[in-house]
């Protein structure tokens, strides 16, 4: 397996989730082992999507580099993932990636547009070769060895709404299509005024999120999986994986975890060595981006 990147320019236009403000998002090819870097254009300032840029995890995973930020990358990112892009170049010109529908869906369509296209150098894994966990509270998110990238995640919100779901997700980009990837943001009714005072979610709205009060769905249009909030907790999880500058082999389990206690996940990662580099064509069998 070679790494990888796009083939074309291409671009949307959308509103932040917590900023409602407007933002142009292109994506562009880049060389090997170039990684994945944002560029704020209307501040000329580049940004490396790596652990050591993260400056806060609260509701979304958010990156700077002096006082410039891009917040909300995890969804962009969990496609990105996904299609096992290794190299690009993420052009934003507001604070915000567009939250768009809530899920990955358009993100997933951006890239078919672009299109994925082979470079020269090997691609490799980061192979999960101890246990790790972070816990806090009732929650944890850990990482085991596994010869895969399998995602177990369980979530409990005692409410009559969610209450207790549970999703097992065997990776390969087409069960993401299929499992993952249309999943979106959710919250509860009892929240979003919380989250208003916060200067949170001043885009939200229910075109791009599910709101549940303690019984029920609010928005007018269906669930779009009966589990739909678990599995947008693993669409989050790859989003936030996708912060290291490889794909991760191994299982990943969490009940109830956040962006905050996965940043804390990869970080240990470093710190306890939890992990070898290996050739991504010893799993070509097991691991596949077609
Ligand atoms: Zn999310």
């Amino acid at each position: 397996m070679l790494q990888t990147t796009i083939l074309k320019k291409v671009e949307i236009t959308g509103v932040g989730l917590h900023t409602a403000q407007k933002v142009t998002l292109k994506l562009s090819p880049a060389g090997d082992d170039e990684g994945i870097t944002f560029y704020r254009s209307d501040k000329k300032e580049t940004i490396k999507f790596c652990y050591e840029n993260v400056i806060s995890t609260t509701l979304s995973t958010n990156i700077g580099v002096k006082d410039v930020v891009i917040s909300t990358t995890e969804h962009l990112m969990s496609a990105i993932y996904a299609y096992g892009i290794d190299n690009i170049h993420i052009d934003v010109d507001a604070d915000e990636i567009p939250i768009v529908d809530g899920s990955a869906t358009a993100f997933c369509m951006l890239l078919n547009e672009a299109g994925v296209k082979s470079l020269s150098a090997k691609k490799k894994f980061m192979k999960i070769v101890k246990p790790i966990e972070v816990k806090e509270k009732n929650s944890w998110v850990k990482l085991s060895p596994s010869g895969q990238s399998e995602f177990d995640y369980s979530i409990d919100f005692n409410t009559k709404a969610i209450q207790e779901q549970s999703f097992i997700f065997n990776f390969s980009k087409k069960n993401y299509l299929e499992e993952i990837s249309k999943a979106r943001t959710f919250g509860l009714m009892s929240d979003i005024a919380k989250m208003r005072e916060m200067n949170l979610i001043k885009g939200g709205d229910l075109d791009n999120a599910v709101i549940f009060d303690e019984c029920k769905v609010i928005n007018s249009s269906k669930l779009r999986y009966e589990d739909e909030p678990v599995r947008h907790k693993i669409l989050d999880a790859l989003g936030d994986l996708a912060i290291l500058p490889h794909f991760v082999l191994g299982k990943y389990s969490s009940f109830a975890g956040s962006h905050r206690l996965n940043h804390l996940l990869t970080k240990k990662m470093y710190e306890e060595e939890a992990f070898e580099i290996v050739d991504a064509d010893d799993f070509k069998d097991t691991i596949s981006f077609a």
